[in-house]
């Protein structure tokens, strides 16, 4: 099996109880839950039985702790997780809005994943990927964007492939130099990963068909589009094929986007045919939010099949 390799923030996510907005008057918190976007996708990766390693960093604290354990406990390769004595594991604390929007409070630049540690560990690791994972967030520093792009030329340059998922939060957009990063990135993505109007970033254009043929144009081989509870569509030069998204109960949505690239990418890097990737992608994405806390719903292949086949027997 191909080994997949995420670079990227390790989080602990705290979350309010109610919703509403903000956190400017003392309010019930649940947590901590092990976080961060590329540690949820190289959990839900190992959760499968991928190879799957991530280079991060953690604090020597109870926040590191809990998430090097489960990371561990799911089969993912721990070994280029740096222990900051000097920093803290990162945070996120997070409100719902009535209307499903979030309202966040993050301390990841000052967190120990928010310094590029490289060490040995980190060099072996990369030297072992046969496949790159590539999430925007860790293109909004200058410092990690110029050690991700060129981690995922390498990988590409021996032979290797590159997913790319721009996961594009509002505050990270305008940072400096964030488009000329991307750009270099799709230059060397295999499989593009976006959700709703991420698919748009980079194009002169606002109509899907134009801007998958753009992309599928410049060298990607497959876009899969993630369209939240409209489910998502899988496109290459040949062909197109959409699944509509489970019907579950959403608890927390946090974590769907992460679960759902991770088993696609995963599948298809097995070489397994389009529509059964995204079916189980779509299977990993809806359980992924049936669960509080976002890395509490990534599944292992027996739970996304159940769902397949209840599905299949309730329609
Ligand atoms: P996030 O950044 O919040 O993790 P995203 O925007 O990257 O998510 P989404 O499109 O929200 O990704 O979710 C990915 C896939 O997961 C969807 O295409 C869909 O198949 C599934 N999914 C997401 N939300 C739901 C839901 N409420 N019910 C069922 N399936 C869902």
């Amino acid at each position: 099996l191909r080994k997949i390799v995420v670079i990227g923030e390790i989080l602990v996510e705290i979350m309010a109880d109610d919703r509403g907005e903000g956190f400017l008057t003392p309010i019930a918190l649940t947590g901590p839950f092990p976080s961060g976007a590329p540690a949820i996708f190289v959990d839900q990766c190992a959760r499968l039985g991928q190879p799957a390693a991530i280079v991060s960093a953690i604090g020597n604290d109870d926040f590191g702790r809990l998430n090097l354990e489960r990371l561990k406990a799911d089969g993912v390769d721990t070994s280029a997780i740096y222990i900051d004595d000097d920093r803290p594991t990162g945070t996120a604390f997070v409100r719902y809005r009535h209307d499903g929007r979030r309202d966040f409070v993050f301390n990841i630049a000052h967190a120990a994943c928010g310094k590029l540690h490289r060490g040995d560990a980190t060099d072996r690791v990369l030297a072992s990927a046969d496949h790159i994972h590539v999430m925007g967030s860790s293109l909004s520093s200058p410092e990690f964007s110029g050690f991700v792009v060129s981690s995922a030329q390498s990988v590409k340059k021996r032979g290797g492939t590159v997913s790319f998922d721009p996961n594009m939060r509002k505050e990270i957009l305008n940072a400096n130099g964030i488009k000329e990063a991307m750009a270099s990135v799709l230059a060397v993505t295999d499989l593009y990963l976006p959700s709703d109007e991420e698919l748009f970033l980079l194009g002169d254009s606002s109509d899907i068909d134009a801007a998958v043929t753009q992309l599928l144009s410049g060298g990607i081989s497959a876009v899969v589009h993630k369209r939240g509870v409209k489910g998502a569509t899988y496109y290459d030069s040949n062909r197109s094929h959409t699944v509509s998204a489970y019907p579950v109960v959403e608890v927390d949505p946090t974590g769907a986007g992460d679960c759902f690239g991770a088993t696609f990418a995963t599948m298809w890097l097995r070489g397994t045919d389009p529509e059964t990737a995204l079916r189980l992608a779509a299977a990993a994405g809806a359980l992924a939010v049936t669960r509080r806390g976002p890395m509490e719903g990534a599944s292992d292949m027996s739970a996304l099949t159940d769902l397949i086949n209840t599905s299949k027997s309730a329609s």
